[in-house]
C-alpha cells in the first residue's frame, strides 16, 4: 500500500474520549480516526482504519488461497425462499435483519452465507469429481445484536470472512476442517495476535463438532477455561472434574421445616433471592426442556449457570420447553417451577450435583406466586439422574489432565464449524458418486471477523498514550515527525527514500510538535522517526520502537540498516 503525507491524509484524531466508548480499542479507534459511528453499531472505517482493515483482509487471503480457497462474492441481499428452506427464516429470530421489496417479497441482509453458498453449490455442482471445493468472500455481514457495543468488536453491520468447504464423504470433510484450522492458526499468528483454540458450542449456525478462536483479553465476552496440558474450551460448554470437597458441615439434623412461602410476582432467582434475603446459591433452579427421553427437569444451583453441552451427553437433544409447555407440565409459571411434587409429571429429574448439596434451600413450588423455603435433597425431593450440568467455575480440574484449570476472559475472533450434512440435506446439495448414487455433500463453514480483529489486536497491545499494532497490520511501517517546516526538504527526500521499502506516513502538518508528537503514539505505527532537535543540532534522527519504547539516535546514512535492524516487514 501507498505511502502518505498526513497534510493531505484524511485522519481526523480526537484529543479526548468519545463519552459512549467503554474499552480501550473502542475509544483508541475512534481517536486516531479510524473509524467513525453512523448509527448504533454501525461504523465507518476512514483511511487509517480501512487500510488495517484490508491488511488483516489480505493476510487471510493469502492464507485461504494456500489451502486451495476460491474467492467469489455472493450477495448481501437474500431471499426468503432459501432461509425458507434451511428453515432459519424463523429459528433465527430478531437477529435478522428483514426487509421487503416493492413486490412486498421478503428478503434478509445476511448474517451469514450457508443458505446462498449451498444453494449455489447444490445447482451447478453435480459430481463427486467437482468435489472438493472450498469456497470464501470477504463480505459485509448484518446482525441486529440486541447489545451492539464496543465499537466494531459487536457492531449490527461488519467484515467477515466466511468460507465453506462440500466434500463428497466424511474423511474429505473431516480433512477440509484440519486444512481450514491450519490456515486460521497461520493467519492470526501472521496478524501477530496472541490467541488460544478452544472448543465451541456450535450455536445456531449448527453442525456436529466446533472450534472458536480466542484473543484473551479482560475486555473480551466470552469466557474460557484452559489448562496448561493444551485442553481449552467456552466455558459455556467445558466439561471438568470436580475437585474434592470436604464434607458438609452441615447434617441432616440441621434441616428446617419446610415452608410454603407468597412471594407474589418474584419470578428470577434475584428477585426472589432478594425478596426473601437468601442467597443465590441457596436456590434451585428448575429449567423445564424437552429431550429426546421426553420432559425433563434439570435443576442448577441459582448462582449457576446451565451446560448444555454437558446436559446433551446425559439427556441427548434438548431444548427449553416454551411457557405454555412449562404450565402444562407444572401447573405453574416458568419461574415458579420446583423439583418438589415434580415426579410422575416430568420423564426425568436431572440434578447438578450442586443442588443436591444445599441445605435449606430456596425452589418454586409448582404454584404460581409461591417458593418452598428450606427444601433438601432426599428428604423433599429426589433426582433419576445426578452429575455434572452446570458450566465450568474457577476451581474446577481439566477434564484431560486433571490440573487445575485456568480461566480467562477472550474475544472470539474466528470460529470453524463442522456442519455435516446439515444443509446440504434441507437444501439438496447432492451429488452422483463414482457408483452413481446419489449423495449429500459434507459441508464444514468457517468465520473470521475481520474488523474485530482490529479491535482485538487493539485490546492487546496498547498503552495509554495510544495503540501499538503488530507490524503486520499496522497502517503504516513507519510515521515520520517533521518537526518544522525548516526540514521538510530533508523529510520529503526521506519519505522518497523509505517508501520504496516501507508504507510511510509523514507528519508534514503545520502543527505544533506537541500534537505531532501526540497524533504518532496514538495512532501506534510500529517506528516514529523525529526529524528534529537532535537533526538540526547534531544531525541525527531518533527512531522511538513503539513496542519496546526505546529511543536510538542514527546518521541519516544509517537509517536503512537501522531500521532492517528494528522492522522486520
Ligand atoms: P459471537 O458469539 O461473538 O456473537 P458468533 O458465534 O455469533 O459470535 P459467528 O457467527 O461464528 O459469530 O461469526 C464468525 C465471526 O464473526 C466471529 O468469530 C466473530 O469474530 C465475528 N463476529 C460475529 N458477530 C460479530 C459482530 N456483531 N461484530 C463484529 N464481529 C462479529
Ligand atoms: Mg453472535
Amino acid at each position: 500500500m501507498k505511502s502518505a503525507r498526513f497534510s493531505k491524509y484524511f485522519i481526523p484524531t480526537l484529543r479526548e474520549d468519545p463519552k459512549e466508548a467503554e474499552i480501550p480499542s473502542h475509544k483508541l479507534m475512534i481517536r486516531s480516526g479510524m473509524i467513525r459511528k453512523l448509527a448504533s453499531g454501525i461504523y465507518e472505517f476512514l483511511p487509517l482504519g480501512w487500510r488495517v482493515v484490508k491488511k488483516i483482509e489480505n493476510i487471510i487471503r493469502r492464507r485461504m488461497d494456500e489451502i486451495d480457497g476460491q474467492e467469489l462474492f455472493m450477495s448481501a441481499l437474500q431471499p426468503r425462499e432459501l432461509w425458507d428452506r434451511s428453515g432459519r427464516w424463523d429459528l433465527y429470530g430478531p437477529e435478522l435483519f428483514r426487509l421487503q421489496d416493492r413486490q412486498e417479497r421478503d428478503f434478509c441482509l445476511g448474517p451469514t452465507h450457508e443458505e446462498v453458498v449451498t444453494s449455489l453449490v447444490a445447482s451447478d455442482i453435480k459430481s463427486y469429481k467437482s468435489l472438493p471445493v472450498l469456497l470464501y468472500q470477504f463480505q459485509m455481514k448484518f446482525r441486529d445484536e440486541i447489545r451492539p457495543r464496543f465499537g466494531v468488536m459487536r457492531a449490527r453491520e461488519f467484515y467477515m470472512k466466511d468460507a465453506y468447504s462440500f466434500d463428497s464423504d466424511e474423511e474429505g470433510c473431516l480433512k477440509s476442517y484440519r486444512d481450514n484450522v491450519v490456515a486460521y492458526i497461520r493467519i492470526f499468528k501472521d496478524c501477530g495476535l496472541n490467541f488460544i483454540k478452544v472448543e465451541a458450542a456450535t450455536g445456531n449456525i449448527g453442525g456436529s463438532s466446533s472450534h472458536e478462536f480466542m484473543v484473551p483479553a479482560g475486555t473480551g465476552e466470552d469466557e474460557i477455561a484452559c489448562c496448561s496440558c493444551g485442553y481449552g474450551a467456552n466455558t459455556e460448554l467445558s466439561s471438568y472434574a470436580r475437585p474434592e470437597t470436604p464434607d458438609e458441615k452441615e447434617t441432616s439434623a440441621d434441616e428446617k421445616n419446610l415452608e410454603k412461602v407468597n412471594t407474589p410476582g418474584k419470578k428470577t432467582v434475584e428477585e426472589v433471592a432478594s425478596f426473601l434475603n437468601r442467597k443465590p446459591e441457596k436456590f434451585i433452579k428448575t429449567l423445564i426442556c424437552e429431550t429426546s427421553e421426553g420432559p425433563a427437569a434439570i435443576l442448577i444451583r441459582g448462582d449457576h449457570e446451565l451446560n448444555l453441552s454437558l446436559a446433551a451427553s446425559r439427556l441427548g437433544n434438548i431444548e427449553l420447553a416454551g411457557e405454555e409447555r412449562v404450565k402444562e407440565l407444572t401447573g405453574a409459571s416458568a419461574g415458579f417451577a420446583g423439583p418438589s411434587g415434580l415426579k410422575g409429571k416430568v420423564s426425568i429429574i436431572a440434578a447438578d450435583r450442586a443442588v443436591t448439596e444445599i441445605k435449606n434451600g430456596v425452589s418454586g413450588a409448582n404454584e404460581n406466586d409461591f417458593h418452598l423455603v428450606n427444601i433438601n435433597y432426599s428428604r423433599d425431593y429426589e433426582a433419576d439422574i445426578v452429575g455434572d450440568f452446570r458450566t465450568a467455575l474457577p476451581g474446577d480440574l481439566c477434564p484431560v489432565c486433571g490440573k487445575p484449570m485456568e480461566f480467562k476472559r477472550g474475544i472470539e475472533i474466528g470460529h470453524t464449524f463442522l456442519l455435516g450434512e446439515k444443509y446440504s440435506e434441507s437444501m439438496g446439495a447432492t451429488f452422483t458418486d463414482a457408483g452413481g448414487t446419489e449423495k449429500n455433500m459434507m459441508m464444514g463453514c468457517y468465520g473470521i471477523g475481520v474488523t474485530r480483529i482490529a479491535a482485538a489486536a487493539i485490546e492487546q497491545s496498547h498503552d495509554k498514550e495510544g495503540i501499538i499494532w503488530p507490524v503486520s497490520i499496522a497502517p503504516f511501517h513507519l510515521h515520520i515527525i517533521q518537526i518544522s517546516d525548516s526540514v521538510s526538504e530533508f523529510c520529503s527526500s526521506l519519505f522518497e527514500k523509505l517508501s520504496e521499502k516501507y508504507e510511510v506516513l509523514l507528519d508534514d502538518r503545520r502543527e505544533s510538535p506537541g500534537i505531532k508528537f501526540k497524533d504518532a503514539l496514538l495512532i501506534g505505527c510500529p517506528i516514529i522517526i523525529v526529524v528534529g532537535k537532535k537533526f538540526t543540532g547534531e544531525g541525527k534522527l531518533e527512531i522511538q520502537c513503539r513496542h519496546t519504547g526505546r529511543t536510538e539516535l542514527t546518521d541519516p546514512d544509517n537509517i536503512e540498516e537501522k531500521l532492517r535492524e528494528i522492522i522486520e516487514i
